[in-house]
């Protein structure tokens, strides 16, 4: 590949000199971070740089669930997380997903408040009737509805499923196109001066109290600041509690009459399924070998692709015959808190990662924060 020190005069000066802020990643969180900094600082000369022709992670990847809280999970989360952790993850989500519409018009990403269903199947624990008065009164303090989650008795009948005893309906969360969020992040960055280079990797980064140099695969840059928004492969750079998460996903032929209008998880949000045009997008299933899942790298796994179309052909859509049209995989950040890693840790270095499954909700939010840290 051509190296900078190869570069026309004009090439480098447009590019790769004079930059006041480096950032390493063009998801979610990246294009987000450049776009409230340039708000910010208008005149700043900005690059992002992407190491896929595509961003590369699980920005473009995801389910795209608008989502903040399903019962199950929110279960869970209270037998291990601090009380107030958790409702604080709570809201961060919820007045996440204000902070994206703020930014990008729902309507040009398809948003659709359609709501979503937490599924408990006939094996599994139920929820006492008592928890979900608790999270409607706890919920209402950040959604100001009085109930965000309703029970739902009969999910059978009224989708067509096998095999479930009950259903947890949130009013309030939502789905979105995932390609269309990235693209339009995507030209609203570009609409504001801000230079996005794919196929361009760090490779690490010396930072001083003026600056720092980054090793990128194509030569050394300076830029006055660096933030690292590399979420699932930010290992590589940084010493913090992050590791990647695979996760799977498949979605179907057209399906006729498939009457869904809504997003699904079930076991605890493992697995998550949704319509798109006629077809369903079901994934999950990381549960079934963590350590397995626990890779960077971009496949997809028989076992795994086989245990989302078991769930399909015996809970989804019993009785009729499926194909598969699509199968892939995507990477996410993980560690011990849900929280995400929004500090500076050294001079003139940022990070924003972590994001879990999470990043529709939190991402803008969390550029918003990078933004605020940075003078
Ligand atoms: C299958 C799946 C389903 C999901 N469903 C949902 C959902 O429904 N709702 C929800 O809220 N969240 C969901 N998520 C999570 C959500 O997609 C992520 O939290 C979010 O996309 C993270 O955005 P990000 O910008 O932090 O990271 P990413 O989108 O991963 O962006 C990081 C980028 O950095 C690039 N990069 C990495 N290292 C380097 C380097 N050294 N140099 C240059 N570039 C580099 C990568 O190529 C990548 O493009 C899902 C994730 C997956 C995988």
């Amino acid at each position: 590949m051509l190296q900078i020190d190869q570069l026309s005069y004009w090439e480098r000066t447009t590019y790769f000199e004079g930059i006041d802020l480096l950032i390493v990643g063009a998801g979610i969180v990246g294009l987000s971070t450049a776009i409230a900094v340039k708000k910010k600082k208008p005149n700043w000369k900005i690059l992002i740089i992407e190491r896929g022709y595509l961003p590369s992670g699980a920005s473009t990847k995801n389910a795209g669930f608008a989502c903040f809280g399903s019962p199950s999970e929110l279960f869970e989360d209270l037998k291990t997380i601090p009380e107030n952790e958790v409702w604080d993850t709570f809201q961060s989500r919820f007045t996440g997903l204000k902070t994206l519409f703020e930014l990008v018009d729902p309507s040009k990403i398809d948003y659709n408040a359609c709501g979503s269903y937490d599924l408990i199947r006939k094996n599994d624990k139920d929820i006492d009737p008592d928890f979900i008065a608790y999270l409607n009164k706890e919920s209402q303090k950040i959604t100001k509805k009085e109930k965000t989650y309703l029970i739902e008795n009969e999910p059978n009948r009224k989708f067509g499923f096998k095999g479930l005893k009950t259903a947890y309906f949130n009013q309030i969360e939502g789905s979105i196109n995932t390609g269309k969020l990235i693209e339009q992040l995507h030209q609203k960055a570009v609409h504001l001066g801000i230079s996005i280079l794919f196929g361009i990797e760090c490779q690490k980064y010396d930072a001083t109290e003026s600056g720092v140099s980054i090793t990128l695969n194509i030569g050394e840059v300076k830029a006055d600041r660096l933030i690292i928004c590399s979420n699932g492969f930010a290992s590589q750079l940084v010493d913090e509690d992050v590791i990647p998460a695979r996760a799977q996903v498949l979605v179907t032929k057209p399906i006729s009459n498939l009457a869904m209008n809504s997003t699904f998880h079930m076991d605890k949000g493992y697995y998550y399924f949704r319509s798109i045009n006629n077809r369903i997008l079901l994934g999950g299933g990381r549960n079934i070998d963590i350590k397995g899942e626990t890779t960077t790298d971009l496949a997809t796994t028989e076992h795994i692709q086989t245990a989302l179309r078991t769930i399909l052909e015996e809970i989804i859509i019993p009785n009729q015959p499926i194909e598969i049209d699509y199968n892939w995989s995507g990477i996410m950040g993980v560690g011990k808190s849900k929280q995400p890693i929004v500090k500076k840790i050294t001079d003139n270095v940022y990070v924003g990662i972590r994001m879990g499954g999470m990043g529709v909700a939190i991402g803008a939010a969390v550029g918003q924060q990078l933004s605020e840290l940075i003078d």
